[in-house]
């Protein structure tokens, strides 16, 4: 099931049940792409249509931060809120499990090599076929790079509207494979950024953890928010 949002159909799945939609799709012998929707996305496929129609085509929508789960509880709907970061590790685990190999692309490349390292020896099994630091001009040889290691997840880290590009472009390029924009999460995972206490993720509150301790997110987060519940309310109809 989805609810609509602004013009985008998000899914109102609970976590475990976008976990199990998220398997079938890497399953599914086809290449398909999540994206992890949050207040800033939303604002930007406002400007961009070329945006606005990667994220209608994405064959999973998943509601991300607290600002998207605030705006559909406004609209009357309750979802669980999905943090891409939590589902991303959670379809590594799986994929470790299930021998699925997977590649991982963005960071800076001392990030990605420590967050590779910490994943392989938190994961037992992760089997990662290809990395590469998110610092590249030529997308061609990335994709050459991927589809001669032949992953079926990959996870891809270069912010956000960069890696939506990236990866509806390596839809049509790349051997089957469930492709997913993953944002900051390499920089938690090699340790560089702290995620939010447990208690702040409980909350809902991680943004303010992030703002706090990033005050230069400030700036970008900060302005989206309210401006996104307003609009919410504002076509709520
Ligand atoms: N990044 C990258 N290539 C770029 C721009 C960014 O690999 O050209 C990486 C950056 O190093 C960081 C990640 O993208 O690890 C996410 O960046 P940011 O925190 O801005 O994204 P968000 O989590 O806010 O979507």
């Amino acid at each position: 099931m989805s609810v609509e949002l602004l013009g985008f159909n998000i899914d109102d799945y609970s976590f475990d049940d976008a976990v199990r939609e998220a398997v079938g799709l890497i399953n599914s012998g086809t290449s398909s792409q999540i994206v992890t929707i949050n207040p800033e996305m939303f604002a930007y496929a406002e400007n961009d249509e070329i945006f606005s129609k990667i994220v209608s085509e994405a064959q999973m929508i998943i509601p991300d931060g607290v600002g998207v789960k605030i705006a559909l509880k406004l609209k009357g709907h309750n979802v669980e809120r999905i943090p891409g970061i939590d589902f991303a590790r959670r379809l590594l685990e799986y994929s470790a499990h299930s021998g699925i190999p997977v590649a991982i692309v963005g960071s800076k490349e001392d990030v990605l090599n420590k967050a590779v390292e910490n994943l392989k020896n938190e994961i037992h099994g992760l089997n990662v076929v290809y990395a590469h630091h998110g610092y590249f001009k030529n997308y061609d040889e990335i994709y050459q790079g991927l589809n001669e290691a032949v992953p079926r997840l990959l996870l891809v880290a270069l912010g956000s509207p960069k890696q939506e590009y990236f990866i509806y472009n390596a839809k049509k390029v790349l051997k089957p494979c469930l492709m997913i924009g993953v944002g900051g999460s390499l920089d938690v995972w090699s340790g560089s950024v702290k995620r939010a206490p447990i208690i702040f993720q409980k909350l809902g509150l991680e943004w303010l953890y992030r703002v706090v301790t990033q005050p230069e997110r400030f700036k970008r987060i900060f302005p989206a928010l309210p401006l996104f519940l307003l609009k919410v309310l504002k076509y709520r109809g």
